[in-house]
C-alpha cells in the first residue's frame, strides 16, 4: 500500500479560498502531502475582504482535533487564524497532550483589507501557549513587531525582534514580508544562525501569502526536510506562486496553488 505523509492545518475558514484553511489544504495537495482539516474560525468572505468572523466553540475545535488524531497522526501541524484567545488555549493543550511534533505557528492578526482575524489578547496568547510547542513560528514583520515590542525600521532591528521571539520558545523563528531595497526579504533565526532569503518584490495585492508560506513550511517538514530546507521550500513554492497569481473574483489576486 502506498505510504503518504500528512499535514493537519488548524485555521479559519475562507470561502474564497485564496487564504485560510481551504488554500493551506490546496497547497498540501499541491506539494504531495494529504492535508487534514480543522476549521477554528469561520469568515463571511470573498477576494475583495473579509465582512464578518464567526467564533467556533473552543470546545468543538479541541474535540475535532481529539477525534482526528486518535485515527490519523499528522507528520506536521500548522496553525493560522484562531481567532479567540480560549481556543488558542484548546489548542496548545491538545498539541501537548498528544505530543504534535513539527509545529508551524501563523500568528495571524489582521487581513490586507485590514480586518481585524484576533480577538484582544490572542496575539500574547499564541506568544504563551504556542510558540514553547513550536517548531517554526511565522510571523510578518508587523506581527513580529508587536510580539517583540521592537519597532523595526532596519536589518538590525529585524535581527534583534529574532532573537527576542526565539526566547519565547520556539525552535525557529522566521520572519516575513521585510523589504530591503526594493527587494522581499525573509528571516529566518535558529538560535545559531541567521539565514535571510531574498526575491524580487511584486508589486500588488495578494491574498493569502502568509498562509501559503506557512502551509508549505509545514509541508516540507511532514517531507522530513529540516528546517532550513523547509525555509528554502517554502520560499520558492511561495514566490511561484505569488509570481502566477491569479484573478478568480473581483478583488485581490490569489495565489496560484
Ligand atoms: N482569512 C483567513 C481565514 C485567514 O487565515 C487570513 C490570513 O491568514 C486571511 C483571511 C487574510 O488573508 P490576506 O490578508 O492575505 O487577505
Amino acid at each position: 500500500m502506498k505510504q503518504v505523509r500528512t499535514a493537519l492545518t488548524i485555521a479559519g475558514s475562507d470561502p474564497s479560498g485564496g487564504a485560510g484553511l481551504q488554500a493551506d489544504l490546496r497547497t498540501f495537495r499541491a506539494m504531495g502531502v494529504y492535508g487534514l482539516g480543522i476549521p477554528a474560525a469561520l469568515t463571511a468572505q470573498n477576494t475583495a475582504g473579509v465582512q464578518h468572523v464567526h467564533e467556533l466553540p473552543a470546545g468543538f475545535v479541541s474535540e475535532q482535533i481529539a477525534v482526528l488524531v486518535q485515527d490519523i497522526r499528522p507528520d506536521a501541524v500548522k496553525t493560522g487564524m484562531l481567532y479567540a484567545a480560549d481556543a488558542v488555549e484548546a489548542v496548545a493543550e491538545k498539541i501537548r497532550e498528544f505530543s504534535l511534533e513539527n509545529l508551524v505557528v501563523d500568528p495571524v492578526t489582521v487581513s490586507s483589507t485590514g480586518v481585524l482575524l484576533m480577538e484582544d489578547g490572542v496575539l500574547e496568547a499564541v506568544r504563551r501557549y504556542l510558540f514553547p510547542l513550536s517548531t517554526v513560528v511565522t510571523p510578518n514583520t508587523y506581527e513580529a513587531s508587536v510580539l517583540a515590542g521592537i519597532d523595526i525600521r532596519d536589518e538590525r532591528d529585524l535581527r534583534d525582534t529574532a532573537v527576542k521571539l526565539l526566547e519565547s520558545g520556539p525552535r525557529a523563528v522566521i520572519i516575513t514580508g521585510g523589504h530591503l531595497k526594493g527587494r522581499a526579504v525573509d528571516l529566518l533565526f535558529d538560535g545559531e544562525d541567521f539565514l535571510s532569503l531574498e526575491s524580487e518584490r511584486l508589486e500588488g495585492e495578494y491574498h493569502g501569502t502568509g498562509c501559503v508560506f506557512s502551509s508549505s513550511l509545514a509541508a516540507c517538514l511532514a517531507l522530513g526536510y529540516d528546517i532550513k530546507e523547509a525555509f528554502a521550500g517554502a520560499k520558492d513554492f511561495t514566490f511561484r506562486a505569488m509570481k502566477s497569481a491569479i484573478t478568480v473574483g473581483r478583488g485581490m489576486k490569489v495565489l496560484d496553488i
